[in-house]
């Protein structure tokens, strides 16, 4: 167990880790972010910073020598220099999630081999191999790239055969999708204990805009509850099967058929916002908890309902109107540029 007063240690420096860092601090820890920027928004909320590329074993060592755990907000972290953190205090979650979940080929294996669907796939290193994947897939499709893909960005959707044939391929490894016709989006949070305890929160259901998230409700769509407990069975097994510590998120489509995985974050998610307010206790607060030993909090509606809306880009200038209202909770993530399509905040009501 670290008890309150020690030392969390935060990889990334992104809204992610400011929130965490905001919780760890209302349980009295300190936390010291790791970023290579300069000027990290989770480093203006934490104790210490230090400015290193993620590939730096002796800073890394360095700053974890400092921590009594370190954990993780940003999941394109190359794992293998993690081992210089892992030397000098525990890395929670595991190196090993991080690894399965950058890559969008071997995490669709690592699920699949537990038992779960994802759209048909098929792995393009050439314009001979995503011919290939969709002649046997079929279009639309989307061919995306296998790793450092986030919000929609690093995808190119595939309307018809001919389309490929055009393409670029040339720049890294990528991997072709089948399109999935979903009646819905949704996504699993979970937290597992080291012990081997886990919690969901309600299942958010995720509407996306141009690929990046908009909004998330809870509680979801009758479509959505009817495939909640599959694939909550799912994740419960990827997080036993990674001896996962810490908050855990997979998303999903929901079809016709049933939940089809899409993918997994081995972290907080933005589809989990809404807990800060809307649950008893928030990802970030559980996620804390979880790897330094303490006994998890409920995750447990506060209210009748959620609804959780991102600012992207201009939408943060409308703060003025947004505190006009007193229902709403407002959260700035402290980003001093406004550019298009950047998560500059969110704003969460309560149905009460
Ligand atoms: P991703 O970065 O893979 O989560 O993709 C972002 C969003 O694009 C998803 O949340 C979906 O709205 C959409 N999308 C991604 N892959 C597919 C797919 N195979 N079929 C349909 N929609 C998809």
């Amino acid at each position: 167990m670290i008890p309150p007063g020690e030392t969390i240690g935060i990889l990334g420096g992104g809204q992610l880790g400011r929130m965490m860092a905001l919780a760890a601090a209302n349980l009295g820890y300190r936390c010291h972010a790791y970023a290579p920027e300069a000027d990290s928004i989770a480093a203006d909320v934490c104790a210490a910073f230090t400015q290193g590329a993620y590939d730096d074993e002796a800073a890394l060592a360095a700053f974890a020598a400092q921590c009594a755990v370190v954990t993780y907000e940003f999941e394109n972290v190359a794992a293998a220099p993690l081992a210089a953190v892992s030397a000098h205090a525990p890395l929670h979650p595991p190196a090993r999630a991080l690894e399965v979940a950058q890559d969008r080929v071997s995490e669709k294996s690592f699920v699949e081999a537990l038992g779960g669907r994802p759209a048909p796939w098929a792995q393009v290193d050439s314009l001979e191999d995503l011919k290939a994947a969709v002649a046997r897939i079929g279009a639309p499709g989307i061919l995306k790239t296998r790793r450092d893909g986030y919000d929609g960005k690093g995808q190119w959707r595939i309307a018809q055969p001919g389309d490929a044939d055009a393409l670029d391929l040339s720049a890294k490894p990528l991997i072709y999708e089948g399109f999935v016709t979903f009646e819905a989006e949704f996504s699993v949070i979970l937290v597992r204990t080291e012990a081997g305890e886990v919690r969901f929160w309600d299942s958010a259901e995720n509407v996306h805009k141009a690929g990046i998230l908009d909004r998330s409700t809870v509680p979801a769509a009758p479509v959505i509850l009817a495939q909640v407990d599959e694939a909550r069975a799912l994740a419960a097994r990827v997080a036993d099967a990674l001896g996962y510590v810490g908050v855990l998120t997979l998303e999903f489509f929901a079809t016709a058929d049933g939940p089809v995985f899409n993918e997994m974050a081995p972290r907080v998610h933005n589809s989990g916002h809404w807990t800060i307010e809307g649950a008893l206790t928030s990802q970030f607060e559980n996620h804390v908890r979880a790897i330094c030993g303490l006994p998890l909090g409920s995750t447990a509606l506060a209210a009748k309902g959620v609804v959780m809306d991102n600012l992207i880009g201009d939408d943060a200038h409308d703060w003025p109107a947004i505190l006009s209202d007193p229902a709403n909770h407002l959260h700035l993530y402290g980003k001093a540029a406004v550019r298009p399509g950047r998560k500059m905040g969110h704003v969460t009501r309560l149905v009460l």
